[in-house]
Protein backbone atom coordinates (compact mmCIF):
# COMPACT_ATOMS: atom_id res chain seq x y z
CA UNK A 1 0.00 0.00 0.00
CA UNK A 2 1.40 3.27 -1.01
CA UNK A 3 0.29 7.08 -0.95
CA UNK A 4 0.99 10.05 -2.98
CA UNK A 5 2.40 13.48 -1.92
CA UNK A 6 -0.85 14.74 -3.05
CA UNK A 7 -4.18 13.19 -1.62
CA UNK A 8 -3.32 13.60 2.33
CA UNK A 9 -4.07 16.57 4.19
CA UNK A 10 -2.97 17.20 7.93
CA UNK A 11 -4.48 14.25 9.63
CA UNK A 12 -7.34 14.15 11.93
CA UNK A 13 -7.21 13.89 15.98
CA UNK A 14 -5.51 10.64 17.18
CA UNK A 15 -7.92 8.35 18.52
CA UNK A 16 -7.85 7.91 22.45
CA UNK A 17 -5.19 5.18 23.29
CA UNK A 18 -4.07 5.23 20.04
CA UNK A 19 -0.16 5.38 19.12
CA UNK A 20 0.95 8.20 16.05
CA UNK A 21 3.95 7.31 14.28
CA UNK A 22 5.39 10.26 11.90
CA UNK A 23 8.56 9.78 10.43
CA UNK A 24 10.57 13.33 9.80
CA UNK A 25 13.21 11.97 8.03
CA UNK A 26 14.82 9.07 6.78
CA UNK A 27 11.94 7.70 3.98
CA UNK A 28 12.70 8.89 0.67
CA UNK A 29 16.58 9.99 1.55
CA UNK A 30 19.72 8.33 3.35
CA UNK A 31 20.19 10.44 6.33
CA UNK A 32 18.00 13.00 8.86
CA UNK A 33 17.00 9.78 10.96
CA UNK A 34 13.97 11.15 13.32
CA UNK A 35 10.77 9.63 13.90
CA UNK A 36 8.37 10.98 16.81
CA UNK A 37 5.70 8.91 18.33
CA UNK A 38 2.92 10.49 19.59
CA UNK A 39 0.68 9.05 23.02
CA UNK A 40 -1.84 10.17 25.59
CA UNK A 41 -0.78 13.61 24.94
CA UNK A 42 3.07 12.78 25.01
CA UNK A 43 5.96 12.58 22.26
CA UNK A 44 9.18 10.41 21.99
CA UNK A 45 11.40 10.96 19.69
CA UNK A 46 13.71 8.22 17.90
CA UNK A 47 16.79 9.66 16.12
CA UNK A 48 17.46 12.98 15.13
CA UNK A 49 19.79 12.90 12.21
CA UNK A 50 21.22 15.21 9.55
CA UNK A 51 21.58 14.76 5.86
CA UNK A 52 24.52 15.82 3.93
CA UNK A 53 24.05 17.81 0.94
CA UNK A 54 24.65 16.46 -2.45
CA UNK A 55 26.25 18.64 -5.25
CA UNK A 56 23.02 20.53 -6.47
CA UNK A 57 22.81 21.68 -3.12
CA UNK A 58 25.75 23.76 -3.12
CA UNK A 59 26.97 25.78 0.32
CA UNK A 60 25.00 23.52 2.34
CA UNK A 61 26.78 22.67 5.81
CA UNK A 62 23.71 20.03 5.92
CA UNK A 63 20.12 19.36 6.14
CA UNK A 64 17.67 18.62 8.96
CA UNK A 65 14.39 16.77 9.88
CA UNK A 66 11.48 19.58 9.90
CA UNK A 67 10.49 20.36 13.14
CA UNK A 68 7.22 22.53 12.22
CA UNK A 69 5.35 19.49 13.72
CA UNK A 70 6.35 19.87 17.20
CA UNK A 71 7.39 23.20 17.63
CA UNK A 72 4.70 24.03 19.82
CA UNK A 73 4.43 20.80 21.41
CA UNK A 74 8.29 20.80 23.08
CA UNK A 75 6.86 20.77 26.62
CA UNK A 76 5.15 17.44 25.74
CA UNK A 77 8.75 15.40 24.05
CA UNK A 78 9.51 12.82 27.11
CA UNK A 79 12.69 11.92 25.71
CA UNK A 80 15.00 11.87 22.51
CA UNK A 81 16.17 7.67 22.26
CA UNK A 82 18.96 7.59 20.28
CA UNK A 83 19.67 4.21 18.46
CA UNK A 84 23.45 4.85 17.93
CA UNK A 85 26.27 7.57 17.07
CA UNK A 86 26.26 7.91 13.71
CA UNK A 87 25.69 11.64 12.28
CA UNK A 88 22.79 10.61 10.23
CA UNK A 89 21.11 9.67 13.58
CA UNK A 90 22.75 12.01 15.85
CA UNK A 91 23.47 14.94 13.95
CA UNK A 92 20.58 17.35 14.69
CA UNK A 93 20.01 17.05 18.04
CA UNK A 94 22.27 20.48 18.73
CA UNK A 95 19.17 21.79 16.69
CA UNK A 96 16.77 20.70 18.75
CA UNK A 97 18.15 21.04 21.60
CA UNK A 98 18.48 24.47 21.02
CA UNK A 99 14.61 24.90 20.63
CA UNK A 100 14.49 23.17 24.23
CA UNK A 101 17.65 22.58 26.46
CA UNK A 102 16.34 19.72 28.64
CA UNK A 103 14.89 16.98 26.49
CA UNK A 104 16.31 14.21 27.79
CA UNK A 105 18.80 11.68 25.56
CA UNK A 106 18.52 8.37 26.08
CA UNK A 107 20.95 6.05 24.47
CA UNK A 108 23.75 3.45 25.10
CA UNK A 109 27.40 4.71 26.30
CA UNK A 110 29.50 5.30 23.27
CA UNK A 111 26.29 7.01 21.71
CA UNK A 112 25.79 9.62 24.47
CA UNK A 113 29.82 10.01 24.44
CA UNK A 114 29.90 11.30 20.75
CA UNK A 115 26.66 13.26 21.04
CA UNK A 116 28.09 14.60 24.01
CA UNK A 117 31.50 15.66 22.48
CA UNK A 118 29.38 17.23 19.76
CA UNK A 119 27.26 18.80 21.94
CA UNK A 120 29.66 20.35 23.94
CA UNK A 121 31.15 22.28 20.41
CA UNK A 122 27.73 23.58 20.43
CA UNK A 123 27.78 24.74 24.04
CA UNK A 124 24.89 22.79 25.15
CA UNK A 125 24.87 20.12 27.91
CA UNK A 126 22.49 18.04 28.06
CA UNK A 127 20.48 15.89 30.24
CA UNK A 128 21.64 12.41 29.60
CA UNK A 129 19.76 8.69 30.31
CA UNK A 130 22.30 5.86 30.17
CA UNK A 131 21.07 2.57 28.60
CA UNK A 132 22.26 -0.96 27.52
CA UNK A 133 21.11 -3.87 25.90
CA UNK A 134 18.14 -5.43 28.15
CA UNK A 135 17.06 -2.63 30.02
CA UNK A 136 13.52 -1.44 29.77
CA UNK A 137 12.74 1.99 31.38
CA UNK A 138 9.93 4.27 31.03
CA UNK A 139 9.74 7.18 29.63
CA UNK A 140 5.65 9.22 30.60
CA UNK A 141 3.22 6.72 28.68
CA UNK A 142 6.26 4.74 26.38
CA UNK A 143 7.36 1.69 28.02
CA UNK A 144 10.78 1.12 26.23
CA UNK A 145 12.87 -1.90 25.93
CA UNK A 146 16.45 -1.79 24.27
CA UNK A 147 17.58 -4.82 22.75
CA UNK A 148 21.58 -5.07 20.90
CA UNK A 149 22.27 -4.63 17.47
CA UNK A 150 25.50 -4.62 15.72
CA UNK A 151 26.25 -2.11 12.97
CA UNK A 152 29.51 -0.05 11.17
CA UNK A 153 29.76 1.78 14.65
CA UNK A 154 29.64 -0.20 18.55
CA UNK A 155 26.96 0.01 20.99
CA UNK A 156 23.93 0.28 18.51
CA UNK A 157 20.61 -0.33 19.72
CA UNK A 158 17.06 -1.47 18.51
CA UNK A 159 14.28 -0.28 20.25
CA UNK A 160 10.72 -1.89 21.34
CA UNK A 161 8.06 0.45 22.22
CA UNK A 162 5.10 -0.79 24.18
CA UNK A 163 2.17 1.46 24.82
CA UNK A 164 -1.44 0.80 25.27
CA UNK A 165 -1.85 1.11 21.59
CA UNK A 166 0.53 -1.45 21.04
CA UNK A 167 3.85 -3.28 20.15
CA UNK A 168 6.34 -1.47 17.67
CA UNK A 169 9.32 -2.46 17.14
CA UNK A 170 12.37 -0.29 15.64
CA UNK A 171 15.06 -2.14 14.73
CA UNK A 172 17.77 1.67 14.24
CA UNK A 173 20.41 0.95 11.59
CA UNK A 174 21.73 -2.91 11.73
CA UNK A 175 23.17 -6.11 10.31
CA UNK A 176 23.53 -9.75 11.40
CA UNK A 177 27.42 -9.87 11.19
CA UNK A 178 27.65 -13.50 13.53
CA UNK A 179 31.39 -12.88 13.68
CA UNK A 180 31.98 -8.78 15.05
CA UNK A 181 34.91 -7.80 16.42
CA UNK A 182 33.16 -7.34 19.53
CA UNK A 183 31.13 -10.10 19.62
CA UNK A 184 28.31 -8.06 20.31
CA UNK A 185 25.54 -9.37 17.87
CA UNK A 186 22.29 -8.63 17.05
CA UNK A 187 19.86 -9.93 19.57
CA UNK A 188 17.60 -12.47 17.20
CA UNK A 189 16.19 -13.85 20.52
CA UNK A 190 15.01 -10.90 21.76
CA UNK A 191 13.45 -10.02 18.16
CA UNK A 192 12.10 -13.95 18.51
CA UNK A 193 10.72 -12.99 22.23
CA UNK A 194 9.15 -9.80 20.72
CA UNK A 195 7.55 -11.76 17.67
CA UNK A 196 5.76 -14.40 19.84
CA UNK A 197 4.61 -11.42 22.14
CA UNK A 198 3.07 -9.85 19.20
CA UNK A 199 4.90 -6.59 16.99
CA UNK A 200 2.28 -4.65 15.80
CA UNK A 201 4.40 -2.25 13.97
CA UNK A 202 7.87 -3.53 12.78
CA UNK A 203 10.19 -0.43 11.62
CA UNK A 204 13.09 -2.08 9.70
CA UNK A 205 16.52 -0.41 8.49
CA UNK A 206 15.99 -0.71 4.22
CA UNK A 207 19.51 0.51 3.20
CA UNK A 208 20.64 -2.63 1.97
CA UNK A 209 16.94 -4.33 0.83
CA UNK A 210 17.81 -4.64 -3.22
CA UNK A 211 21.51 -6.18 -2.31
CA UNK A 212 20.73 -9.85 -2.33
CA UNK A 213 22.49 -12.47 0.60
CA UNK A 214 23.79 -11.80 3.35
CA UNK A 215 26.44 -8.95 4.97
CA UNK A 216 30.02 -10.20 4.53
CA UNK A 217 31.30 -10.11 8.33
CA UNK A 218 33.74 -7.22 9.17
CA UNK A 219 36.55 -10.20 9.65
CA UNK A 220 36.49 -11.21 6.47
CA UNK A 221 38.63 -7.94 5.99
CA UNK A 222 41.23 -9.00 7.57
CA UNK A 223 42.86 -10.66 4.91
CA UNK A 224 43.09 -7.67 2.21
CA UNK A 225 44.06 -4.92 5.11
CA UNK A 226 47.17 -7.16 6.14
CA UNK A 227 47.79 -7.55 2.72
CA UNK A 228 48.39 -3.66 2.17
CA UNK A 229 50.08 -3.71 5.20
CA UNK A 230 52.47 -6.22 4.12
CA UNK A 231 52.86 -4.96 0.77
CA UNK A 232 52.89 -0.77 0.68
CA UNK A 233 56.07 0.47 0.26
CA UNK A 234 56.22 4.10 2.05
CA UNK A 235 53.17 6.02 3.88
CA UNK A 236 49.71 4.25 4.41
CA UNK A 237 47.14 6.65 4.44
CA UNK A 238 43.40 5.20 5.85
CA UNK A 239 40.16 7.10 5.80
CA UNK A 240 37.82 6.00 7.46
CA UNK A 241 34.32 7.37 8.97
CA UNK A 242 35.13 8.92 12.41
CA UNK A 243 32.81 6.81 14.07
CA UNK A 244 33.90 3.17 12.60
CA UNK A 245 35.93 2.16 15.81
CA UNK A 246 35.96 -1.34 14.89
CA UNK A 247 37.65 -0.93 11.52
CA UNK A 248 39.98 1.56 12.75
CA UNK A 249 40.83 -1.25 15.22
CA UNK A 250 41.54 -3.68 12.22
CA UNK A 251 43.54 -0.90 10.93
CA UNK A 252 45.44 -0.59 14.37
CA UNK A 253 46.11 -4.31 14.88
CA UNK A 254 47.54 -4.29 11.45
CA UNK A 255 49.66 -1.51 11.91
CA UNK A 256 50.97 -2.88 14.90
CA UNK A 257 51.37 -6.13 13.63
CA UNK A 258 53.52 -4.48 11.18
CA UNK A 259 55.70 -2.72 13.09
CA UNK A 260 54.36 0.68 12.04
CA UNK A 261 53.27 3.91 14.25
CA UNK A 262 49.95 5.53 13.52
CA UNK A 263 48.34 8.96 14.04
CA UNK A 264 45.09 9.80 13.64
CA UNK A 265 44.54 13.09 11.65
CA UNK A 266 41.08 15.26 11.61
CA UNK A 267 39.49 16.78 14.48
CA UNK A 268 36.43 14.60 14.55
CA UNK A 269 38.02 11.41 14.27
CA UNK A 270 40.82 12.07 17.07
CA UNK A 271 38.20 12.93 19.26
CA UNK A 272 35.95 10.15 18.75
CA UNK A 273 38.91 7.84 19.63
CA UNK A 274 39.77 9.14 22.32
CA UNK A 275 36.65 8.54 23.75
CA UNK A 276 36.20 4.95 22.22
CA UNK A 277 39.68 4.14 23.80
CA UNK A 278 38.61 6.23 27.23
CA UNK A 279 35.39 4.12 27.35
CA UNK A 280 37.07 0.54 26.33
CA UNK A 281 35.73 0.40 22.67
CA UNK A 282 39.15 0.94 21.26
CA UNK A 283 42.09 -1.23 22.66
CA UNK A 284 45.31 0.37 21.37
CA UNK A 285 48.91 -0.80 21.86
CA UNK A 286 51.07 1.03 24.11
CA UNK A 287 52.97 3.57 22.01
CA UNK A 288 51.13 2.45 19.09
CA UNK A 289 49.58 6.08 18.39
CA UNK A 290 51.81 9.10 18.31
CA UNK A 291 51.11 12.76 17.51
CA UNK A 292 51.05 12.97 13.89
CA UNK A 293 53.77 16.08 14.49
CA UNK A 294 55.90 13.40 15.93
CA UNK A 295 55.98 11.12 12.24
CA UNK A 296 57.77 13.52 10.41
CA UNK A 297 61.37 11.82 11.61
CA UNK A 298 59.73 8.98 11.03
CA UNK A 299 60.59 6.33 7.75
CA UNK A 300 57.80 6.21 5.51
CA UNK A 301 57.56 2.40 5.84
CA UNK A 302 56.93 3.15 10.03
CA UNK A 303 54.03 5.38 9.07
CA UNK A 304 50.46 4.74 9.15
CA UNK A 305 47.82 8.03 9.11
CA UNK A 306 44.19 7.90 9.92
CA UNK A 307 42.29 10.58 8.62
CA UNK A 308 38.64 11.76 8.13
CA UNK A 309 36.86 15.18 6.72
CA UNK A 310 36.06 18.22 9.41
CA UNK A 311 32.22 15.98 9.69
CA UNK A 312 33.89 12.71 10.26
CA UNK A 313 33.50 11.81 6.66
CA UNK A 314 36.28 10.55 5.04
CA UNK A 315 35.86 11.70 1.64
CA UNK A 316 35.80 15.64 2.45
CA UNK A 317 39.80 14.63 3.45
CA UNK A 318 40.38 12.91 0.53
CA UNK A 319 39.24 15.41 -1.78
CA UNK A 320 41.52 17.90 -0.07
CA UNK A 321 44.50 15.38 -0.44
CA UNK A 322 43.71 14.90 -3.66
CA UNK A 323 43.68 19.19 -4.21
CA UNK A 324 46.82 19.70 -2.52
CA UNK A 325 45.43 21.50 0.22
CA UNK A 326 45.50 19.07 3.63
CA UNK A 327 48.33 18.74 6.26
CA UNK A 328 48.88 15.34 5.06
CA UNK A 329 50.86 15.54 1.30
CA UNK A 330 50.51 12.85 -0.99
CA UNK A 331 53.72 11.48 -2.23
CA UNK A 332 55.06 8.76 -4.67
CA UNK A 333 54.63 5.36 -3.28
CA UNK A 334 52.40 6.21 -0.65
CA UNK A 335 49.28 3.81 0.04
CA UNK A 336 46.46 5.40 0.35
CA UNK A 337 43.74 2.87 2.32
CA UNK A 338 39.82 4.04 1.39
CA UNK A 339 38.10 1.82 4.32
CA UNK A 340 34.39 3.26 3.73
CA UNK A 341 31.83 2.86 1.16
CA UNK A 342 31.40 5.03 -2.43
CA UNK A 343 28.40 6.43 -1.70
CA UNK A 344 25.85 6.00 -3.96
CA UNK A 345 24.96 9.07 -6.67
CA UNK A 346 28.86 10.13 -5.64
CA UNK A 347 30.37 7.46 -7.30
CA UNK A 348 31.79 10.22 -9.77
CA UNK A 349 33.48 12.50 -7.10
CA UNK A 350 34.64 10.02 -5.70
CA UNK A 351 36.26 8.22 -8.54
CA UNK A 352 37.34 12.07 -9.29
CA UNK A 353 39.23 12.20 -5.87
CA UNK A 354 40.71 8.36 -6.44
CA UNK A 355 42.59 9.89 -9.94
CA UNK A 356 43.21 12.99 -8.54
CA UNK A 357 45.72 10.74 -5.47
CA UNK A 358 46.86 8.79 -8.32
CA UNK A 359 48.14 11.84 -10.26
CA UNK A 360 49.84 12.46 -7.37
CA UNK A 361 51.82 9.00 -7.13
CA UNK A 362 49.60 6.86 -5.01
CA UNK A 363 48.13 3.64 -4.97
CA UNK A 364 44.55 3.74 -4.03
CA UNK A 365 42.98 0.52 -2.20
CA UNK A 366 39.32 1.02 -2.33
CA UNK A 367 36.25 -1.16 -2.26
CA UNK A 368 36.31 -1.62 -5.96
CA UNK A 369 39.82 -3.19 -6.40
CA UNK A 370 40.68 -4.72 -2.53
CA UNK A 371 38.12 -5.94 0.00
CA UNK A 372 38.53 -3.50 2.25
CA UNK A 373 34.81 -2.67 3.05
CA UNK A 374 32.01 -4.28 4.13
CA UNK A 375 28.54 -2.82 4.72
CA UNK A 376 27.10 -1.98 8.38
CA UNK A 377 23.84 -2.63 6.92
CA UNK A 378 21.38 -6.14 6.76
CA UNK A 379 21.02 -7.51 3.36
CA UNK A 380 17.72 -8.99 1.76
CA UNK A 381 18.79 -12.20 3.31
CA UNK A 382 18.86 -10.93 7.24
CA UNK A 383 15.95 -8.57 6.92
CA UNK A 384 13.76 -12.01 5.50
CA UNK A 385 15.60 -14.11 8.61
CA UNK A 386 13.96 -11.04 10.83
CA UNK A 387 10.62 -10.98 9.25
CA UNK A 388 10.02 -14.88 9.89
CA UNK A 389 11.26 -14.51 13.51
CA UNK A 390 8.97 -11.44 14.18
CA UNK A 391 6.57 -12.30 12.53
CA UNK A 392 5.53 -8.84 12.38
CA UNK A 393 1.45 -7.43 12.02
CA UNK A 394 2.45 -4.25 10.28
CA UNK A 395 5.92 -3.17 8.34
CA UNK A 396 7.16 -0.08 7.67
CA UNK A 397 10.52 -0.18 6.16
CA UNK A 398 12.69 3.02 6.62
CA UNK A 399 16.70 4.48 6.32
CA UNK A 400 16.06 4.44 2.73
CA UNK A 401 15.43 5.98 -0.28
CA UNK A 402 12.53 5.28 -2.14
CA UNK A 403 13.43 1.87 -4.01
CA UNK A 404 14.95 0.73 -0.95
CA UNK A 405 11.93 1.33 1.06
CA UNK A 406 9.98 -0.79 -1.37
CA UNK A 407 12.25 -3.22 -2.12
CA UNK A 408 12.17 -3.65 1.55
CA UNK A 409 8.38 -4.11 1.48
CA UNK A 410 8.37 -6.53 -0.87
CA UNK A 411 10.39 -8.68 1.04
CA UNK A 412 8.27 -8.46 4.00
CA UNK A 413 5.36 -9.37 1.46
CA UNK A 414 7.30 -12.49 -0.21
CA UNK A 415 7.58 -13.55 3.91
CA UNK A 416 3.72 -13.39 4.20
CA UNK A 417 3.04 -10.09 5.27
CA UNK A 418 -0.18 -8.53 3.98
CA UNK A 419 0.75 -6.04 1.11
CA UNK A 420 -1.78 -3.84 2.70
CA UNK A 421 0.04 -4.06 6.02
CA UNK A 422 3.79 -3.25 4.23
CA UNK A 423 3.38 0.13 4.47
CA UNK A 424 5.67 2.14 2.04
CA UNK A 425 5.66 6.10 3.66
CA UNK A 426 7.21 9.51 2.80
CA UNK A 427 8.81 11.46 5.48
CA UNK A 428 5.98 13.92 7.20
CA UNK A 429 3.13 10.75 6.72
CA UNK A 430 1.11 10.00 9.66
CA UNK A 431 0.71 6.54 10.40
CA UNK A 432 -1.46 5.39 13.40
CA UNK A 433 -1.81 2.62 15.63
CA UNK A 434 -5.38 2.04 16.52
CA UNK A 435 -6.91 -1.41 17.22
CA UNK A 436 -4.30 -2.74 16.20
CA UNK A 437 -4.20 -1.54 12.95
CA UNK A 438 -2.29 0.79 11.65
CA UNK A 439 -2.94 3.21 8.53
CA UNK A 440 -2.01 5.98 6.89
CA UNK A 441 -3.86 9.51 7.91
CA UNK A 442 -2.25 12.29 6.94
CA UNK A 443 0.74 14.25 6.46
CA UNK A 444 2.62 17.06 8.22
CA UNK A 445 5.55 19.43 6.98
CA UNK A 446 8.28 17.56 6.45
CA UNK A 447 10.62 20.04 3.75
CA UNK A 448 14.29 20.31 3.97
CA UNK A 449 16.29 22.30 6.51
CA UNK A 450 18.85 23.68 5.30
CA UNK A 451 21.88 24.71 7.47
CA UNK A 452 24.63 27.00 6.00
CA UNK A 453 26.70 28.69 8.65
CA UNK A 454 25.15 30.00 11.56
CA UNK A 455 21.96 30.00 10.04
CA UNK A 456 19.04 27.63 10.16
CA UNK A 457 16.30 27.48 8.17
CA UNK A 458 17.16 30.63 6.21
CA UNK A 459 18.58 28.98 2.51
CA UNK A 460 15.38 28.23 0.70
CA UNK A 461 15.28 25.99 -2.24
CA UNK A 462 14.96 29.02 -4.16
CA UNK A 463 18.32 30.30 -2.84
CA UNK A 464 19.39 26.69 -4.47
CA UNK A 465 18.34 27.08 -7.71
CA UNK A 466 19.67 30.79 -7.91
CA UNK A 467 23.28 29.11 -6.52
CA UNK A 468 22.90 26.69 -9.15
CA UNK A 469 21.85 29.84 -11.90
CA UNK A 470 25.06 31.24 -10.94
CA UNK A 471 27.08 27.95 -11.24
CA UNK A 472 25.77 27.40 -14.12
CA UNK A 473 25.42 30.86 -16.47
CA UNK A 474 26.48 33.19 -13.91
CA UNK A 475 24.89 37.23 -12.95
CA UNK A 476 24.07 39.89 -14.84
CA UNK A 477 23.48 42.82 -13.80
CA UNK A 478 21.26 45.26 -15.49
CA UNK A 479 21.31 49.05 -14.35
CA UNK A 480 18.42 50.99 -15.58
CA UNK A 481 18.49 54.85 -15.24
CA UNK A 482 14.98 56.28 -15.37
CA UNK A 483 13.20 59.89 -15.54
CA UNK A 484 11.08 59.89 -12.69
CA UNK A 485 8.26 61.88 -14.35
CA UNK A 486 7.98 60.16 -17.70
CA UNK A 487 8.90 56.59 -15.95
CA UNK A 488 10.98 55.49 -19.29
CA UNK A 489 15.00 55.01 -19.63
CA UNK A 490 16.73 58.02 -19.74
CA UNK A 491 19.62 56.54 -21.47
CA UNK A 492 20.91 53.17 -22.45
CA UNK A 493 20.73 50.45 -19.30
CA UNK A 494 24.49 49.36 -18.38
CA UNK A 495 25.07 45.31 -17.92
CA UNK A 496 27.12 44.26 -15.63
CA UNK A 497 28.40 40.40 -15.89
CA UNK A 498 30.28 37.57 -13.36
CA UNK A 499 30.77 34.36 -15.25
CA UNK A 500 28.31 35.35 -17.84
CA UNK A 501 30.17 34.75 -21.27
CA UNK A 502 29.17 36.98 -23.81
CA UNK A 503 29.98 39.33 -26.34
CA UNK A 504 30.30 43.29 -27.31
CA UNK A 505 27.19 42.74 -29.21
CA UNK A 506 25.32 40.38 -26.77
CA UNK A 507 23.26 42.40 -25.29
CA UNK A 508 22.11 44.89 -28.35
CA UNK A 509 18.82 43.44 -28.46
CA UNK A 510 18.38 43.13 -25.23
CA UNK A 511 17.93 47.23 -25.32
CA UNK A 512 14.65 47.31 -27.10
CA UNK A 513 13.40 44.16 -25.04
CA UNK A 514 13.71 46.51 -21.45
CA UNK A 515 12.53 49.83 -23.28
CA UNK A 516 9.68 48.43 -24.31
CA UNK A 517 9.02 46.87 -20.81
CA UNK A 518 9.31 50.17 -19.10
CA UNK A 519 7.29 52.14 -21.79
CA UNK A 520 4.29 49.10 -21.30
CA UNK A 521 4.89 49.75 -17.06
CA UNK A 522 4.32 53.59 -17.79
CA UNK A 523 0.98 53.25 -19.84
CA UNK A 524 0.16 51.11 -17.45
CA UNK A 525 0.69 53.26 -14.50
CA UNK A 526 3.59 51.38 -12.73
CA UNK A 527 5.83 53.81 -11.18
CA UNK A 528 7.16 51.59 -8.05
CA UNK A 529 11.07 50.61 -8.24
CA UNK A 530 10.45 47.47 -6.19
CA UNK A 531 8.29 46.02 -9.71
CA UNK A 532 9.94 47.90 -12.34
CA UNK A 533 12.85 45.91 -11.15
CA UNK A 534 10.06 42.51 -10.91
CA UNK A 535 9.06 43.58 -14.41
CA UNK A 536 12.71 43.67 -16.39
CA UNK A 537 13.86 40.14 -14.40
CA UNK A 538 10.71 38.73 -15.70
CA UNK A 539 11.37 39.92 -19.23
CA UNK A 540 15.15 39.57 -19.43
CA UNK A 541 14.94 35.85 -17.63
CA UNK A 542 12.51 34.99 -20.92
CA UNK A 543 14.35 36.51 -23.44
CA UNK A 544 17.67 34.75 -22.56
CA UNK A 545 15.54 31.58 -22.04
CA UNK A 546 14.18 32.15 -25.65
CA UNK A 547 17.36 33.02 -27.47
CA UNK A 548 20.10 31.62 -25.82
CA UNK A 549 18.57 28.33 -23.40
CA UNK A 550 20.73 29.92 -20.73
CA UNK A 551 19.43 30.96 -17.52
CA UNK A 552 21.52 33.10 -15.60
CA UNK A 553 20.73 34.77 -12.28
CA UNK A 554 19.68 38.91 -13.37
CA UNK A 555 20.39 41.34 -10.97
CA UNK A 556 17.90 44.65 -12.38
CA UNK A 557 18.97 47.67 -10.49
CA UNK A 558 16.21 50.61 -11.09
CA UNK A 559 17.62 54.27 -10.42
CA UNK A 560 15.79 57.71 -10.33
CA UNK A 561 18.37 59.55 -13.28
ZN1 LIG B 1 24.18 4.13 11.14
Amino acid sequence: MSHTRSDLKSPPPLPKGGLRIVPLGGLGEIGRNMTVFEHEGRLLIVDCGVLFPEEHQPGVDVILPDFTWIRDRLDKIEAIVLTHGHEDHIGGVPYLLKERADIPLVGSQLTLAFIEAKLKEHRIRPKTVQVAEGDRQKFGPFDIEFMAVNHSIPDGLAVAIRTKAGLVLNTGDFKMDQFPLDKRITDLRAFARLGAEGVDLFMADSTNAEVPGFTTSEQDLAPAIDQVFRTAPRRIIVSSFASHVHRIQQVLDAAHEHGRKVAFVGRSMVRNMGIARDLGYLHVPRGLVVDFKSLEGMPDNKVTLIATGSQGEPMAALARMANGDHEIRIGEGDTVLLASSLIPGNENAIYRVINGLTLLGANVVHKGNAKVHVSGHASAGELVYCYNIIKPRHVLPIHGESRHLRSNANLAIQTGVAPKCALVAEDGMVLDLVGGKVSITGRVAAGLVYVDGMTVGTVTEESLSDRRALAEDGVVTIVALIDPDTGILSEDPDFLTRGFVHDAASFDALIPVIKETLAKAARDGVHDFGELERLIDRAVSRWFQRTSRRAPVIIPVVIEA
